[in-house]
């Protein structure tokens, strides 16, 4: 019996050690780095004057060995660009590479390093396409890696600390900037120069981090990752999807490119003035995409506010689409991946109503 209960106990300290020994003491973060000025380095540390993408993600990850404490952290240079060359080719291969990398148990959250021109559309492109519930965070830079005072490595450290939270999961892909978390869904780059560049100017920030945690305060209830019915697994082309910018006297020719049926153009999204408002020069254009098929998605030029469905405009009557909240860039990034789904207005209405 003696010999029975030390045998037992044997067995079970020997299971508790292989046990503990598959145990993570971290999380483990994964970094996908495309450049920006994160990755960008200048010849004067307080002048103007850079090339953003010039630094690797190995040596991104070296100058904030800190990240260690945080996580065990894998880094894979996707691209070496600033995000204002920023392309689809780009955005499909992050999805894959997220979607492959998140579906293994191995891996608890991403980071990737992004330049911060395009970082809103990614983020957005990301949060439809990307499925599941791991915490997904863009980081970036305003200035470059160079300069006295570089944010990278802090809005570096702070990204890792959010993918590494438990408690960033089912919250959408996100932004980490400046010591704020912003929703993919309403974030916008506000300012080009200042390192609180990134607002929700509608909406707020989802939360903030504070000694290496995230801290929430909101969450969206647009749809996305694990709710979104958008994917991309089997798709090496998108939708080509352009942008038409309303202003005072605006002539019908800025249309012609989009009417050219050589062009390709499956939809156009307006910039409206106002609440998504059209100049009547401009109207036939946009009745005559639609005659060829050519979805149309009425957005405005203002950094606030909805643009409203049936207000100023018929839209029933002229089968346009209203983009809510989403501003022209991310009307686009939703247009393009509706039209893999439909072409129906009303079918397409009812993804801006709901993402
Ligand atoms: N234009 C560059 C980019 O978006 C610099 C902007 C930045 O990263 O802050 O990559």
């Amino acid at each position: 019996m003696k010999n029975l209960k030390s045998l037992a106990l044997v067995a079970v300290m020997a299971i508790a050690t292989v046990m503990s020994a598959f145990a993570k003491d971290k999380p483990d973060v994964y970094i996908l780095a495309t450049g920006g000025t994160i990755a960008g380095t200048g010849a004067s540390a307080v002048a103007s004057g850079y090339t953003a993408g010039q630094v690797a993600i190995e040596s991104l990850i070296s100058a904030v060995p800190h990240l260690r404490d945080l996580a065990n952290i894998t880094g894979e240079q996707i691209v070496s660009i600033g995000s204002q060359d920023m392309n689809d080719q780009v955005w499909l291969t992050l999805a894959k590479r997220i979607n492959e990398l998140l579906a293994s148990d191995d891996i608890d959250g991403i980071v990737i390093t992004h330049g911060t021109d395009t970082m809103e559309e990614t983020a957005y492109f990301l949060n439809l396409t990307v499925h599941s519930n791991k915490p997904v965070v863009l980081t970036g830079a305003m200035r470059p890696s160079t300069a006295l005072s570089a944010d990278g490595p802090l809005n570096l450290y702070n990204a890792v600390a959010t993918a590494a939270s438990p408690s960033a999961k089912d919250r959408g892909v996100m932004v980490v900037m400046n010591g704020l978390i912003l929703g993919a869904h309403g974030t916008q780059k506000m300012n080009t120069l200042s390192v609180q560049t990134f607002q929700d100017p509608d909406g707020g920030p989802l939360g903030y981090v504070y000694n290496s945690e995230p801290r929430w305060n909101l969450c969206t209830l647009k749809k996305h990752t694990t709710q979104s019915v958008f994917d991309v697994t089997n798709l090496d082309v998108l939708p080509k999807v352009g942008i038409v910018y309303s202003y005072s006297n605006v002539d019908a020719d800025v249309m012609s490119p989009f009417l050219n049926p050589a062009n390709g153009y499956q939809g156009v999204i307006h910039a409206g003035v106002g609440n998504g408002n059209i100049h009547k020069n401009i109207f036939p254009a946009l009745d005559q995409a639609r005659a060829q098929g050519i979805a149309v998605v009425r957005s405005s030029r203002l950094p606030t506010g909805p643009t409203t469905l049936y207000d100023e405009v018929d839209d029933e009557a002229h089968q346009f689409v209203a983009s809510w909240e989403l501003n022209p860039q991310k009307a686009r990034v939703l247009l393009m991946l509706g039209l893999t789904k439909t072409h129906d207005w009303k079918e397409l209405q009812k993804y801006f109503d709901e993402y």
